[in-house]
């Protein structure tokens, strides 16, 4: 392990949220055993400011000694099911230090108490160490290991994520959880400009996930925030492709808070992925059948309709009406979640009987203005039908 600084420090309360689940990563409740992140990712959008990691982001972890504590405290006393998830953009819970400090270890056997499904998300094979107690926990409430993987070439890996798994180790991973029965997807993020976005390394990629037969791929493009993310970027891409320095200044030029890269590549890049995953049976969104358990179903709804939103543009099929009607779902679900969020006694099947009687009572119609997304909703809630990602029909 290479010379690290270890600051020990106790977390307050795991993060909750009571709003409207974010359809591109869902989740409910969410921690990390750690903050900064020894793969030292030379992409990493945790060494933005905006983060406020403090110290050297590669070398001081700091470590939330607590967690397994804090879990067993606030697990008991959560209202609404929905996805735990564990790891974050500031840090890997099984970076390296884990494999001494063993709070993910610890974390898992907390969770395996309790009935909530998780999310890992992780580009480290020491999550393997963990997998019969993850297996433990896929069987009673579902578990996802979500891989970040991005490169096929190893040697361009060892640029950009040094610290991190290789990616024949990482591939074996996907598919030894898999093997057990746990859901596994990518996190295809982030495309490095002429390095890993090029039409080869996304061919490439793309056949090695069909071949481990990932259930989900959710791909992303490179965001530079400026300061000290896109100072530490360049000076990568300086030192070893120095050819195309100027190309990069170019695309992230515009220095936009958000990092994101100037309009014309974003397009270009998007419509690429799409054109080259879109050939293969693999969802790009995490699918209805991963997760339509494990969120309450005025959740679901809300996440499915927004998949759905997207699927269908990717598609050039006119959504003008389903924006709508998702506009207007969305509205009475805020309202609503205002009011249970102040009524301290109720359980969240007390929301989802709301949403029953909104179907029951022929006011969803009302509600969205659109009989047939009306009848759509119904048959997912009422039959439990499952909305397929690739023929986007209900199975
Ligand atoms: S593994 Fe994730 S958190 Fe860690 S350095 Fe890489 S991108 Fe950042």
């Amino acid at each position: 392990m290479r010379n690290i600084n270890k600051h020990y420090t106790k977390l307050k309360s795991i993060s909750k949220n009571t709003g409207l689940v974010g359809p591109l990563f869902p989740r409910k409740y969410s921690f990390s055993p750690y903050s900064a992140c020894q793969h030292a990712c030379k992409y990493c959008d945790g060494r933005a400011e905006k983060y406020y990691v403090e110290g050297d982001f590669e070398k001081d972890i700091v470590i939330r000694e607590n967690i397994s504590e804090l879990l067993e405290e606030e697990l008991n006393k959560t209202r609404e099911l929905g996805i735990i998830s564990i790891g974050s953009g500031v840090s890997d819970p099984y970076q390296p230090i884990e494999a001494e400090e063993k709070l993910m270890q610890q974390s898992a056997e907390v969770l395996a108490k309790y009935n909530l499904p998780v999310n890992i998300m992780t580009k480290s094979v020491l999550a393997m160490r963990d997998i019969d107690i993850w297996e433990k926990i896929n069987l009673k409430n579902g578990v996802t290991l979500m891989v970040s993987l991005t490169f096929i070439n190893d040697n361009l890996r060892g640029i950009f994520e040094p610290g991190a798994s290789s990616v024949e180790e990482r591939l074996e991973m996907l598919k030894k959880f898999k093997e057990r029965g746990i859901y596994v997807g990518v996190l295809a993020m982030p495309f490095i400009p002429y390095i890993s976005d090029t039409k080869k390394n996304l061919m490439s990629l793309l056949k090695k996930l069909e071949e481990v037969g990932v259930d989900f791929i959710i791909p992303g493009a490179l965001t530079l925030r400026p300061g000290k993310q896109k100072d530490i970027f360049m000076d990568i891409i300086k030192n070893n492709f120095p050819q195309l320095l100027g190309k990069f200044k170019n695309l992230y030029r515009e220095n936009r808070q958000s990092g994101v890269p100037i309009y014309s590549y974003r397009q270009q890049v998007e419509e690429r992925i799409d054109k080259i995953f879109m050939q293969s049976s693999i969802p790009l969104h995490l699918p209805h059948y991963l997760y339509r358990n494990q969120f309450p179903l005025y959740d679901e709804i809300y996440i499915l309709l927004n998949h759905m939103q997207d699927l269908y543009s990717k598609r050039g099929i006119d959504i003008a009406s389903l924006e709508d009607s998702l506009k207007r779902y969305s509205q009475w679900l805020i309202k609503e979640k205002k009011s249970f969020n102040r009524k301290r006694n109720l359980n969240y099947t007390d929301l989802e009987q709301k949403l029953l009687f909104l179907i029951y009572s022929g006011e969803l119609i009302k509600l969205i203005k659109n009989k047939k997304m009306s009848k759509f909703i119904e048959e997912v809630v009422l039959e439990r039908r499952t909305f397929d990602y690739i023929k986007l029909k209900l199975k």
